[in-house]
Order: structure tokens, then C-alpha cells, then sequence
């Protein structure tokens, strides 16, 4: 009885962050399986695209800027896994629904299937044979089986732990896996221009592509023992805020846009218990731009009016509960160039140069991904897979 006890569940796994770790030329960003953020969706398979619309801004309709994309593959599972998530940068657009989006996207490894069917086949026999044992007078008797024990255990219904930080270390040292070719988004619409008889369901036209500069990041387990236990440096936080309120105060002057959802903001009433808690943390490692755990709890900007698991929802595929992977940091903020490229965005507006002037892109406190529990894949092993999963995102308080 004693030796069947499980391993005890309390080993917690730390936090892994992604930090700033140089740019990634434009002509280098052909990589599926790296993390970065910024820069051009790259898809697993160039075949088979996403529907469109996951880039679209569900409020603006205008396309959306790629924030992260992260090779996060599941212990256990036969698919090679990406994230990506997409952020609208209009000012205008956020704290409003559909502002942000999250794919979930899967790759079957072939190598990886071959060896989990292999292990299957030779289950099965073994459980054939025990069978005809059973059969026979003289054989065991029937009852208890050792293989009804590890029978639960099939490799797509285990708890799952992520290699994100083995993913970091394979990335720096460039080893792709072996069985696939990653392919840019420009190569794939070249491809699909030149051969329309192609059986790819969606074509994702290129002027609704656009783009940050690449950065790549860097993953490593956060270390609580920086933790600072007093003299929270808010500077640069308080710059941040000032900007925000100079650019929120002109704004006001005309009257067209004051009073509407913007209103001037001030510090003190941004700043709560839950977001010192926040400031404390981040200062740990101030230039994360990403912290991740898979199942595990967001770092949250500020307390929640309603429980996490309600916001997190459930799998629109499946149905399973959707659980906490990884959260963008307002560090991605000033790492990527956002106010740069929403003022230079020379749109068909006609509201004309105040609203240019006044758009300083996206923002947010934290964007936090929720995703499915049981990583599930939509159809055929073989073939890839695109789940939108949620985001819960948080912003300054009003
Ligand atoms: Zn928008
Ligand atoms: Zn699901």
C-alpha cells in the first residue's frame, strides 16, 4: 500500500521569465521555434494557416501587432506547441473587448508519435497475453492487474509541465527539431500567390501583416532572493504614469474626446495593495517581459472583482477549464516600440493630426493567457491544429 503513494504534489515549479535578448533581424525572423516578441507570426506549418480573423482587432477591425510568440511544448505530449499573442496598438482600442488575442497552435512530431504508438502496441500485446493467461485454467487469477494502474496514466491526460526553459537553452544554441522546416509568412504567401490550387484553407492577405522589430528573449527561473524588502524604485513607473497623464491632459483640451472614457489619471489611485505586490515582484527582475508557469497563478496588476477561474473561462473546443500559462509584462511596453509606430500608423482616419498625435498605442498592466487544460487538438493527430485561447488583460485603474 505504503509504495503506491504518489509523489507529493507541494514541489512547486518557479517562475520562468523571458527577458529582453537582442534584436532578431527581420530576415532572421523565420523561426517557429523560438520566443520572442514582436516581429511576424511564423507558423508551424505554412500549409495550414489560422483563420485570419485571430489577427484582426475585434473592436477597430484593423490588424492586430504580434506581441509574443513562444515555443512552449508540453512533458508528454506529441505536439510541437506555440503561443502567439496579438495586441491592437490604438489607444483608442483598449479596455475594450477583442482588443487582444491568443492561438494556440500544434504540430504532430512524427518521431515523437511513432515511439508513443510503439509504446502503445506493445501495451496492448502485453495486455493480450496476460489475457489468454487468464484464460487458461491454470493460469493467474483474474482480479487485480498491475496494468490497470498505469492503464489511467495515457501521455494526453497526465499533468503537464512545460519545457520552456530546456526550449530557451535549445533555441540559444540553435538546434531545431529535426522534423520540421519553419517557414516565414512572407515564403508561405508567396507560395500560396504562385500555386492557387492549394488545399490551405486560409489565405491571410499581407497588408494585414504588421509588424514590431523582432527581440528574442531570454528564459530563466525567476530568483526570489532578489527580492527587494524595501525601497521600491517606482521611477521609472512614475515616468511612465507622468507621460500618460501630459498625453491624456492635451487629449482632454478637446472636447471631443474628454469625458469620454479617458479620464486624467493620477497615481495614488492606481496604486494598491495587490499592485505593490505587483512592483515588488517585477523588481526582482525588472526587465521581464514575460513570466510563465504553466497551470500556475498570474502575478495579478490589481485585485480582481470576480474569482480567476470565471474570467478564465472554458476551452471553446472541448469544454475543459481553461488554466493559467503566461502573462505579458509592461516591460514589452517599452521594449517594443509602440508609440513610435501608432504615431507614425498613417491611417484613413479623418479625425486627422489629434488623433494621431494623442494615439501612444497600446498599453496594458498585464496581458494574462489562459488556454485549455488538456491542451486539446481539434481533428486529425496528423494534422496542425489553431485553438483561440483567452486573455485576461488588466489596465491602469481609472
Ligand atoms: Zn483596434
Ligand atoms: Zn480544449
Amino acid at each position: 500500500m505504503g509504495n503506491q503513494r504518489k509523489k507529493a504534489p507541494k514541489h512547486k515549479d518557479p517562475v520562468l521569465l523571458g527577458l529582453p535578448d537582442g534584436a532578431i533581424e527581420s530576415s532572421d525572423d523565420v523561426d517557429a521555434y523560438i520566443t520572442k516578441i514582436g516581429g511576424v507570426p511564423v507558423w508551424l506549418d505554412a500549409e495550414k494557416l489560422p483563420s485570419p480573423k485571430v489577427l484582426e482587432c475585434g473592436n477597430c477591425r484593423r490588424p492586430m501587432y504580434l506581441i509574443f510568440q513562444g515555443y512552449v511544448p508540453l512533458a508528454d505530449s506529441p505536439y510541437h506547441r506555440v503561443i502567439y499573442v496579438w495586441g491592437c496598438n490604438q489607444r483608442l482600442c483598449m479596455r475594450k473587448e477583442g482588443s487582444f488575442s491568443v492561438l494556440r497552435s500544434h504540430l504532430v512530431d512524427p518521431e515523437y508519435l511513432a515511439a508513443q504508438k510503439k509504446k502503445e502496441e506493445e501495451k496492448r500485446k502485453k495486455e493480450q497475453r496476460k489475457k489468454q493467461q487468464q484464460a487458461s485454467p491454470f493460469g493467474a487469477p483474474a482480479g487485480f492487474q498491475l496494468g490497470d494502474l498505469w492503464g489511467a496514466s495515457s501521455p494526453s491526460t497526465t499533468p503537464v509541465t512545460t519545457s520552456f526553459a530546456s526550449v530557451a537553452s535549445k533555441a540559444s544554441a540553435s538546434a531545431q527539431p529535426p522534423s520540421s522546416s519553419s517557414n516565414s509568412l512572407a515564403d508561405a504567401m508567396s507560395k500560396m500567390n504562385l500555386d492557387d490550387d492549394t488545399t490551405t484553407q486560409h489565405v491571410i492577405p499581407p497588408e494585414s501583416i504588421v509588424s514590431f522589430p523582432a527581440e528574442n528573449l531570454w528564459i530563466t527561473e525567476e530568483d526570489l532572493n532578489n527580492m527587494a524588502s524595501f525601497g521600491i524604485d517606482m521611477s521609472r513607473y512614475q515616468e511612465y504614469v507622468d507621460m500618460q497623464n501630459a498625453l491624456l491632459e492635451s487629449a482632454a483640451a478637446d472636447e471631443e474626446w474628454s469625458g469620454e472614457t479617458y479620464e486624467k489619471q493620477t497615481l495614488p489611485k492606481g496604486v494598491d495593495k495587490q499592485f505593490r505586490k505587483f512592483m515588488e515582484r517585477v523588481e526582482c527582475e525588472p526587465s521581464q517581459c514575460v513570466r510563465y508557469e504553466w497551470a500556475g497563478v498570474p502575478l495579478l496588476y490589481h485585485q480582481l472583482q470576480q474569482p480567476l477561474s470565471s474570467l478564465a473561462g472554458r476551452c471553446t473546443h472541448c469544454g475543459s477549464p481553461r488554466v493559467f500559462e503566461m502573462q505579458l509584462m509592461p516591460n514589452v511596453l517599452s521594449v517594443l516600440p509602440v508609440a513610435e509606430y501608432a504615431s507614425s500608423n498613417t491611417s484613413s482616419s479623418a479625425t486627422g493630426d489629434e488623433l494621431k498625435a494623442w494615439d501612444v498605442g497600446m498599453e496594458f498592466g498585464t496581458v494574462m493567457v489562459f488556454v485549455c487544460e488538456k491542451d486539446c487538438h481539434p481533428g486529425d493527430v496528423e494534422s496542425p491544429s489553431h485553438v483561440r485561447e483567452h486573455v485576461v488583460v488588466q489596465y491602469e485603474k481609472d
